[in-house]
């Protein structure tokens, strides 16, 4: 959905610098470092109770940080009351006034900033517009959907022109047809009003859905800061790669760690060939993670052919096909290597006329490459 390739601007507008929050003996966030930069539609993800919820209620000023700082525009804001941060929050039940119309709802926070009347209404009748609820003004909340009380919750948010805008789990509520299009919705908007957006969420599918980059946290700890792209193909550790989609993690030793090449000694799969170093030293446990989708599956009898071609650059094993699930657009097969282990492997359905069939049972030679293999120390 995002372009991952459009340039990101210099101008840091939020900084954590060693920010952390304990309540009592529990440490809700460790010593968080972060930069982030103007006009990013940034995400905090984790699992539940990771702490990415106290981390943006930190930067909103609902909470205060026991260490660290936080600075909004290079001000430091870690005391500020919420009300005087140049920021706004989106709530996960985007609650909204029942007994006030939509545009009063809209225009509420600017009459609580003095704003006058002719002008918070045509500014209320433009956020209205922004997030395509132009016309409903008049209606009353419960005269509304749940996605379309969303996005008044939004129109709220926006009116003020923050700075900064937090969502929390802003999809959570919506219904899962719902909550896809408003992914794609809520980028759009981002791109277009081009206010930085902070959004909380545990559903890895929606931070990489929308995010320009992503925070993915465990246990108050930031793991790793990076594009969707990179999170997924280069995952610094076992937690990321495991958080992020979908993966198969073999545990081996370096048999071979040299600067352009590895091999991890595995028993469940045998040796894995890397082109590039690893530098954790021979000896060293290690974990191979690779994709389901970066796997071949090719005929017992026909030898992979890019074997011949690549002899160096790919990797390959045997196993059995033990299951294979239709899902349309693929096909997922687990298939049982001699070990023992379990190996799910992903095929596109893509161009399925001109593939091969397999049956259950049936003995399979796997192929992947050594690039697709992400080699990690922890
Ligand atoms: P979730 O997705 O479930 O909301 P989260 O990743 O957002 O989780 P936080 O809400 O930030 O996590 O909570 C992090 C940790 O801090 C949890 O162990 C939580 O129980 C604890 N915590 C959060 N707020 C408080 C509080 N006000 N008092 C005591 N402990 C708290």
């Amino acid at each position: 959905m995002t372009d991952i390739s459009a340039p990101l601007s210099d101008k840091t507008i939020i900084r954590f610098e060693n920010v952390s929050k304990h309540f009592g003996k529990n440490t809700a966030v460790d010593n968080v470092s972060l930069e982030i930069k103007e006009g990013e539609f940034f995400s905090l993800l984790g699992p539940s109770g990771c702490g990415k919820t106290t981390l943006l209620r930190m930067l909103a000023g609902f909470e205060m940080p026991s260490e660290g700082r936080i600075y909004i525009d290079e001000k430091d804001v870690s005391l500020t009351p919420p009300n005087k941060r140049p920021v706004n929050m989106v709530f996960q039940s985007y609650a909204v006034f029942p007994h006030m119309s939509v545009l009063e709802n809209v225009a509420y926070g600017l009459k609580m900033d003095g704003v006058g009347k002719s002008e918070r209404l045509q500014r209320a009748t433009e956020a209205l517009e922004l997030v395509k609820l132009g016309g409903f003004g008049e209606r009353m909340p419960d005269q509304m959907s749940g996605g379309q009380r969303q996005r008044v919750a939004l129109a709220r948010a926006l009116v003020k022109k923050p700075r900064v805008l937090l969502l929390d789990e802003p999809l959570s509520a919506l219904d899962a047809k719902l909550r896809d299009a408003m992914r794609t919705e809520l980028a759009l908007l981002q791109e277009k009003v081009g206010i930085t957006f902070i959004m909380v969420t545990h559903d890895q599918d929606e931070a990489l859905a929308m995010a320009t980059r992503c925070a993915v946290m465990h246990r108050g700890i930031l793991q790793q800061v990076a594009t969707p792209f990179d999170l997924y193909e280069f995952p610094n550790s076992r937690f990321v790669a495991d958080f992020i989609g979908s993966v198969n993690m073999f545990e081996g030793t370096l048999a071979v760690d040299e600067p352009a090449h590895a091999i991890i000694r595995s028993k469940e799969i045998g040796d894995i060939y890397l082109d590039h170093g690893v530098t954790g030293g021979t000896g060293a446990t290690v974990w191979a993670a690779l994709r389901p989708e970066k796997i071949e599956i090719h005929k017992y009898d026909a030898k992979p052919a890019k074997m011949e071609d690549a002899p160096e650059g790919f990797n390959i094993a045997e196993g059995t096909i033990r299951l294979m699930t239709y899902l349309g657009s693929e096909t997922v097969y687990e298939v049982e290597l001699n070990s023992g282990r379990m190996v799910k492997v992903l095929r596109s359905n893509l161009t399925r006329w001109d593939q091969e069939d397999f049956t259950w049972d049936e003995k399979v030679w796997l192929a992947f490459n050594a690039t697709s293999v992400a080699a990690l120390l922890s």
